[in-house]
């Protein structure tokens, strides 16, 4: 139920944090995975990493908030690897700033790569998807897809905007046997959160005290919810989006 061989799956910022944590699962269930990301040499050790370890993994440069770009990535995947089955939605960023602090630049910025590029990368994939017989595409979401944050006024209306996005893609392509789901991250261990630690005073703290689990997460905690929802195992799922946060959420 679980087996992804013979599957391919494209990650959008596959080559470091929890996009490589989802990557690695996904090829630990037998799919080849294909990093999507702008900076190469990052991506060619993520790609070292995981055909050391005997998994089938390849990358893509690609800059996916360019709606150019992300024709190119598909049509580069195509002809190396002449199927896609799976698409996981994870490059993103930030910028912390409260709303009366932040440009329009930033906003934008925030926007493009988080939502604009989650709606190009999903709208190209359809056809591929199609051509496949059906397929899964998991979007990455957060904690502020839910809650508000005084310094993320454009991260969490685009990743609100992730899961509204994720609806309604689920329902228009239902009859296609293309599933969306979004993943919404608790606090999870990467170069973006370190970032957030400096700049936030008393985050680190306050993130232990919240999290029921105890402790922050890592990037393999979201290999399991990306293999469940590439695979068959989750086929009468779609539209949803899913806390993996150590009951962040619920305390
Ligand atoms: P990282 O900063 O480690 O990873 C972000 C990835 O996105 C990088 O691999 C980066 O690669 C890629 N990326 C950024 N911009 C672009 C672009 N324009 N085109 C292509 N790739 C791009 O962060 P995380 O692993 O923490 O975050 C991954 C996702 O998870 C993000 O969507 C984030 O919002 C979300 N998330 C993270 C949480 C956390 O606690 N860490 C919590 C909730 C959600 P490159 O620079 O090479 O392009």
């Amino acid at each position: 139920m679980f087996d992804l061989a013979g599957k391919v799956a494209l990650v959008t910022g596959g080559n470091g944090g929890i996009g490589l944590g989802m990557a690695r699962g996904l090829a630990q269930a037998g799919a080849t995975v294909v990093l999507a990301a702008r900076d190469a040499v990052k991506s060619a050790a993520a790609i070292q990493a995981l055909t050391g370890d005997g998994l089938k993994a390849d990358s893509i440069e690609a800059n996916v908030t360019n709606e150019g770009e992300v024709a190119q990535m598909f049509q580069e995947l195509m002809l190396r690897h002449g199927r896609l089955d799976i698409l996981v939605n994870n490059a993103g960023t930030n910028i912390r700033k409260a709303a009366h602090d932040m440009s329009l630049a930033e906003w934008n910025n925030v926007m493009d790569t988080n939502l604009t590029s989650t709606f190009l990368c999903c709208r190209a994939a359809r056809a591929l998807m199609q051509e496949a017989g059906g397929g899964k595409i998991i979007n990455i979401g957060s904690m502020l897809s839910i809650f508000g944050a005084p310094y993320a006024p454009a991260y969490g209306a685009s990743k609100g905007g992730v899961v509204q996005l994720t609806r309604s893609i689920a329902t228009a392509w239902a009859a296609d046997n293309i599933q969306a789901n979004a993943v919404l991250p608790g606090w999870i261990d990467t170069d973006l959160t370190r970032k957030a630690r400096e700049q936030v005073a008393g985050l680190h703290e306050r993130v232990l005290g919240r999290t029921p689990a105890g402790r922050w997460g890592v990037p393999a905690d979201l290999a399991g919810i990306a293999v469940f929802l590439a695979s068959s195992a989750s086929d009468f799922i779609t539209g949803t989006a899913i806390p993996v946060d150590g009951g962040y959420s619920v305390a």
